[in-house]
């Protein structure tokens, strides 16, 4: 490609891939946008945390631009991309302009599918955003404060009955976490109500939880998971949802409190750029990420469907998408110097983690398998370091000791805000729930 101009790249999505993609572009001589339609970059991992109340949602996410500041090359817009012409090299954006680019990187993620059934989504919490967080926060105590003034114990038990989807890593945190906070956190600051006997269901469909893990590392967590008292319904699929509890095969569970971690599908990417899509929706790329038949266009990270070299495309994992986005840098640069091949991207497995609860973890390195408290010491370790920042670490890192020792939440709170939309919503469940974050534009300190 001959420019008289310098190149232009455009970046859509400030997550985990396309972050790593932009500073990995720092010292490039082009000039790049980068546009995404949150203001901050979010360390989802750590957002079951800001649901169930330990974290604040600035502890996990922080603003593009702070992230961005010294790097000069790079323009930020918060605004929504809705579709691209490839044919003319450029993006379309919600407010009707058009960004042209030379090189596009496609980073825009996934969001919960309810395997085609949409009616589900009004009804079921998802947790994709700060906004879900806070939403299923405002859900969990609201839920504790209604059952405190029940008028009867079949409407307390109702209330705190929790049932959550998806026995993933998601699911089992979400679930691990939340009996903690019944039994341990909130158990002496009620009096009507003994937040220790909040029934906290497990659904999955497949035979096993982390279902990803080696089948030892699965036992241990389910083991761990019974004695903090969730209840597993394993092998047993969820069949239908509705403004008053779920089916699970068979069973009828009275709940408003669903909390859907099960599928997931990718952002629409494939459809914008016309082109060939896995199952899930994932644009299929070639071994260098790129996007077949589309010039200069990339896409990585959850959005994209990368083989593992087996057949098998690559997990939805943060690495997979953050060493896309700095490989996928790597070509542009070399493109941009004349040099045109490259060898293929090869995903490197650094191992697999998760969390049940405050002091138990399975980690699975490959050449080591953990479990208990030195594999959620190493979790503890590992996603500190992963953040983003100095300030979050420090701020994560204080919260989690204090709520080590003291079994207490450091950020407890419902907020005016949370429970009027939470009671909108019950009053009138038509209304449905913002589609995963779709509508989510909090500030970091939202
Ligand atoms: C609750 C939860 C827990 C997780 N835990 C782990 C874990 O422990 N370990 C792990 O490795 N992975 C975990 N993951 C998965 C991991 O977060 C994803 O694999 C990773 O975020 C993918 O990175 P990405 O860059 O492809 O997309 P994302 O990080 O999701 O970023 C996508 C970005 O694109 C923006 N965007 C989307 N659509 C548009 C549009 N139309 N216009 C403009 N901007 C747009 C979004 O606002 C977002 O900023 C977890 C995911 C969730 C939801």
């Amino acid at each position: 490609m001959t420019l008289t101009r310098r190149p232009r790249i455009v970046v859509v999505g400030a997550g985990f891939g396309g972050m790593a993609a932009v500073k990995a572009l720092k010292d490039a001589d082009a000039d790049i946008t980068l546009v995404d339609r949150t203001n901050h970059h979010l360390f989802q991992p750590l957002l079951y945390q800001v649901a169930t109340a330990a974290l604040s949602p600035a502890d996990i996410a922080t603003a593009d631009r702070a992230l961005l500041r010294r790097q000069e090359n790079v323009t930020i817009l918060m605004e929504e991309v809705t579709g691209a012409a490839p044919e003319r090299c450029i993006v379309q954006l919600a407010n009707g302009r058009e960004l042209s680019y030379d090189y596009l990187i496609l980073a825009t993620g996934a969001a919960y599918s309810f395997f085609g059934h949409e009616e589900w989504r009004a009804h079921a919490r998802v947790l994709k955003s700060l906004r879900d967080a806070l939403a299923i926060r405002a859900e969990v105590l609201g839920a504790f404060e209604r059952a405190e003034q029940a008028e009867s114990p079949e409407e307390a038990r109702r209330l705190l009955t929790f049932v959550i989807v998806g026995a993933g890593p998601t699911g089992v945190e979400l679930a691990g976490t939340l009996a903690e906070l019944a039994r341990s956190t909130l158990a002496r600051d009620f009096r009507h109500i003994d937040p220790r006997s909040t029934r906290i269901l497990l659904c999955e469909a497949g035979p096993r939880v982390l279902a990803a893990f080696p089948e030892s590392l699965s036992d241990y967590a389910a083991d761990a998971l019974r004695k903090l008292g969730v209840e597993l319904r394993l092998g047993q699929s969820v069949t239908a949802i509705d403004a008053t509890g779920l089916m699970i095969g068979d069973e009828r569970i009275e709940t408003r409190n669903v909390l859907w971690c099960a599928g997931t599908a990718a952002r629409p990417a494939a459809r914008w750029l016309g082109v060939e899509a896995a199952r899930n929706g994932a644009v299929k790329v070639l071994d260098d990420c790129s996007v077949p038949g589309c010039p200069g266009i990339f896409a990585i990270g959850d959005v994209a469907s990368h083989g593992d070299g087996s057949g098998n495309p690559l997990p939805g994992l943060a690495p997979v998408a953050k060493q896309q986005g700095r490989y996928v840098a790597g070509v542009i640069k070399a493109r941009l110097a004349g040099r045109a091949d490259s060898v293929p991207f090869r995903y490197r497995d650094f191992g697999t983690m998760a969390v049940i609860g405050r002091s138990r973890g399975v980690a699975d390195f490959g050449w080591m398998r953990l479990t208990g408290f030195f594999a959620w010491l190493t979790w503890s370790l590992v996603h500190l370091m992963l953040l983003v920042d100095f300030r979050s670490r420090l701020a994560v890192y204080l919260n989690w000791t204090w709520a080590w020792f003291t079994y207490g939440r450091g950020a407890r709170l419902l907020t005016q805000d949370g429970l009027e939309e939470l009671e909108g919503e019950h009053r009138a469940p038509a209304r449905g729930r913002p589609v995963d974050g779709d509508q989510d534009r909090l500030s970091p300190g939202g």
